[in-house]
């Protein structure tokens, strides 16, 4: 999605939210007391709808151990 183009049904019809983030479904809560947040891609063609936490959160490294720290890495 983030390269424009729908993994489903193939159109280039993408849009994304873009900042600044409001709402419940911009931010995911990941500890009691963190959360990420979130850049949404939505096709507008089939609704597919895409989630990622955004970049300056994944390149928060204090934010990330944290997170690690708490949550489960899959085998
Ligand atoms: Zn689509």
């Amino acid at each position: 999605m983030k390269t424009g183009k729908c993994p489903k049904c193939e159109s280039t019809n993408i849009y994304t939210d873009g900042n600044p983030k409001r709402g419940d479904r911009s931010s995911l809560q990941v500890t009691s007391w963190k959360k990420f947040f979130i850049d949404i891609y939505i096709c507008f063609d089939c609704g597919f709808t895409e989630e990622y936490i955004t970049q300056e959160n994944l390149q928060n490294e204090k934010l990330m151990s944290r997170v690690k720290e708490q949550w489960k890495k899959l085998p």
